[in-house]
C-alpha cells in the first residue's frame, strides 16, 4: 500500500476539474496549492520574489517560471509535513522538471497525477450550457437563458466563446499533455476516462477507485 502525499491534478479546460479538485482535497486531507494567492501574499509582504512578481502582473505580463518556481519550493518546504495538491502547476513541463528535482532536493516526489480525461464531444456539450449574466455575474451550467437571480438574459462565458476555447485548448495540447507524458513515464499517471455525460459525484467515484488501485499496486 503506497502512501499517497503529493498529488498533481490534470485535465482538458472545461473538464469539471474545480469540482474534483475540491473533491480531491476534503477525501484526501490535502492543501490545495494556489500559486495565484502564493503571489498575492508574496506581494503583499513584500518579499524578494514579491516585488519580482508585481513587476509583471503590473504590466499584465506573464510572471516567468523561476519566480513561480521559487514561490512554490518555498510552500513545499513549509508544507513538507502535509498531503499536497497541486492543481494548475505544473503548468509546463519545465515547470514539471524543476518540482520534481525541487521535491528530490527534500527526498521527497510527486506520489501520484490523476489525469481527468474528459472527451473532447461532451467538453464542448457542456461548454454550450455554462452562461454568465452580465448584470450581475451569476453563473450557471444547465444552459439557462434567463438569470435566475436577477431575470436578466444569459450568454455564453467569454472564457467559452470559440476563440478563447480554441486558446485554452491548444496551451492544453501544448503544454499540459507533455506534463501527463512526463509522468506516465514515471508510472504516476492515474488517467480517469468520462465519455459521457455523468454526475461529478460519479466522477469522483471513479477517481476514487482508480486511487485506491494505484495505491495497491
Ligand atoms: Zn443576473
Amino acid at each position: 500500500m503506497k502512501t499517497l502525499k503529493r498529488f498533481v491534478l490534470v485535465g482538458a479546460p472545461a473538464s469539471g476539474k474545480g469540482t474534483q479538485s475540491s473533491f480531491l482535497s476534503e477525501t484526501y486531507s490535502l492543501k490545495p496549492l494556489s500559486t495565484g494567492a502564493l503571489l498575492r501574499a508574496e506581494i503583499a509582504e513584500e518579499s524578494a520574489l514579491g516585488l519580482e512578481a508585481k513587476k509583471y502582473m503590473d504590466a499584465a505580463m506573464f510572471v516567468p517560471d523561476e519566480v513561480v518556481n521559487g514561490i512554490v519550493a518555498k510552500w513545499l518546504v513549509e508544507n513538507k509535513d502535509s498531503g499536497c495538491l497541486l492543481d494548475g502547476y505544473p503548468r509546463t513541463l519545465a515547470q514539471a522538471e524543476t518540482l520534481d528535482v525541487n521535491l528530490n532536493a527534500m527526498d521527497l516526489e510527486v506520489d501520484i497525477v490523476v489525469y481527468l480525461n474528459v472527451a473532447l464531444e461532451l467538453i464542448q456539450a457542456r461548454m454550450l450550457k455554462r452562461k454568465a449574466c452580465n448584470a450581475c455575474g451569476e453563473t450557471t451550467r444547465n444552459g439557462e437563458t434567463i438569470c435566475p437571480k436577477c431575470g436578466e438574459p444569459m450568454v455564453v462565458r467569454s472564457d467559452d466563446n470559440p476563440e478563447a476555447f480554441a486558446k485554452r485548448w491548444k496551451d492544453y495540447e501544448t503544454l499540459t499533455v507533455p506534463i501527463i507524458e512526463h509522468y506516465s513515464k514515471h508510472g504516476k499517471v492515474v488517467q480517469v476516462n468520462v465519455n459521457e455525460e455523468v454526475e461529478p459525484q460519479d466522477v469522483s467515484a471513479r477517481i476514487a477507485a482508480a486511487i485506491r488501485a494505484y495505491s495497491e499496486k
